[in-house]
């Protein structure tokens, strides 16, 4: 920390020698990664960039001879070790009242932010999340050994034991989602994320929305549950003020809920490229408020237009799954003279076919709450003699968001009878479990609710 506290103060101190030196016009610094500069090349006003903390800038505007509001464009770093936690962050006039900051829907560290024409200062800087983030135990708290037996258990990277997970979404509800999509999906067996724009037709528009055509359709693939939707807002149109995203982002959320009324609330969103945002608020206050997690970042697009999709697919499928990673797709509308003809929609999906052995496909918010429940659990052993272990889970993930079941492998002892082996609950009800052998040993899965939880493994 120390280390690091004396680095902003070089890097701030060089940036006010920089900035006492330079011309008036064009002025960019960088500071730790930070990127400040006013959008207008030819603006009599100046700005100077300080380092305040980590995850704190403090722009000094003179506004000079300028009478025109400034723009003045922050870039953060998202990655490396200056990375900033970007939806988290917010900006603030010297008096600390909060400033509306313009964003383009999936690129939300690129900050413009409009100051006043006369001397003051911009602060730029991370804000407390309201919820309260679960404290992560270290990867070796979800192993479990007992010195007594040999038992070995954990929780498995992936579901099922799978090396690695597959996500394939879809976006802005095009009725080619209905007719190809969805009943191609189903022929594999694969499950696929839908992000819809639920709104109905907007005021200034009387055409009716995708969506809205084939409302039926879409309330007839969510009851039948074999895929997810996830929030792309209600019209994919951007907001102007707090109100507006808050009835883009929040509608569309609810709209979701009822199609999906005895499930978790949680799903991913996607603002949607090519939006602008406008807001006071951080990224992070929409998604705690309504069960959201960011799904924008690190997908491969699948467009033909960026060419050699289903070379890039297998390539980076197999990256992924030599590294142990979710492998994060997303296609626009399938067919001839679409975004994606269904020859490559069906090549990519007999790839990910081939490799379902070592792939769990799910939905994202699947995916997410899997990776989430598990990094937030751990695992304990108390043993009860020698041919039986208490196998003690938990978790502090909210169960009614996060439901989705998570896997225990445990390496039975080569003293047991392995055939012979149950897993019970408390309750004593027998747990369903699969086994296979590996390098002369029997090892056993069995999945289990995401909330605390003790089973109990042994002989019978
Ligand atoms: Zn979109």
């Amino acid at each position: 920390m120390r280390h690091f506290v004396r680095i902003s103060i070089a890097v701030a101190y060089a940036i006010v020698l920089f900035a006492s030196t330079t011309t008036r016009h064009g002025l960019a610094d960088e500071l730790a990664g930070v990127t400040v500069r006013l959008e207008d090349d030819n603006s009599p006003a100046t700005i100077r960039v300080t380092s305040v903390a980590r995850y704190k800038v403090k722009i000094s505007v003179d506004s000079h001879a300028e009478n025109k509001p400034l723009d003045i464009r922050v870039e953060l770093p998202i990655s490396g070790r200056d990375a900033w936690p970007i939806a988290n962050v917010a900006a603030f006039d010297s008096k600390g009242r909060p400033l509306a900051v313009r964003r383009g829907g999936i690129a939300w560290h690129r900050l413009l932010i409009t100051a006043p024409p006369e001397r003051g200062a911009v602060i730029v800087q991370t804000v407390q999340a309201t919820d309260d983030r679960p404290q992560l135990p270290p990867e070796k708290e979800r192993l479990a050994t007992d010195s007594n037996t040999g038992l070995n258990a954990t929780i498995c990277k992936w579901r099922n034991d799978r090396r690695a997970a597959l996500s394939i979404r879809f976006d802005d509800s095009h009725p080619t989602h209905l007719s190809k999509a969805i009943p191609i999906l189903n022929t594999y067996g694969f499950r696929g994320t839908f992000m819809v724009n639920p709104g109905g037709h907007s005021p200034n528009n009387r055409q009716r929305s995708a969506f809205e055509e084939h409302r039926a359709k879409w309330e007839a693939v969510a009851k039948r549950g074999r895929h997810e939707f996830a929030n792309h807002t209600m019209h994919h149109r951007g907001a102007k003020n707090d109100e507006e995203m808050e009835r883009e982002v929040g509608d569309a959320a609810k709209a979701i809920w009822k199609l999906f009324p005895q499930k978790s609330k949680l799903a991913a969103l996607n603002l949607g490229g090519g939006t602008q945002w406008v807001t006071t608020r951080t990224l992070q206050y929409y998604l705690d408020k309504y069960h959201l997690f960011d799904a924008s970042a690190n997908s491969t697009g699948m467009d033909d237009a960026y060419g050699k999709r289903v070379a890039t697919f297998r390539r980076l499928l197999e990256a992924h799954i030599d590294r142990g990673l979710w492998y994060k797709v997303h296609y626009h509308y399938i067919g001839k003279g679409l975004s994606s003809s269904e020859a490559n929609f069906r090549a990519v999906l007999d790839i990910a076919k081939e490799n379902e052995p070592q792939l769990w496909i799910a939905g994202m918010a699947d995916i997410h709450k899997y990776q989430t429940e598990r990094r937030s659990a751990r695992l304990a052993i108390e043993n009860d003699g020698s041919s039986r272990v208490n196998l003690r889970l938990f978790c502090t993930t909210k169960p009614e968001l996060y439901d989705q079941p998570l896997t225990i492998e445990v390496v039975v002892p080569k003293s047991w009878l392995a055939n012979r082996v149950m897993v019970r609950n408390l309750e004593g009800k027998a747990i369903a479990t699969q086994s296979k052998q590996s390098n002369g040993q029997t090892l056993l899965y069995f999945d289990v609710a995401p909330r605390n939880g003790l089973y109990r493994v042994g002989v019978e």
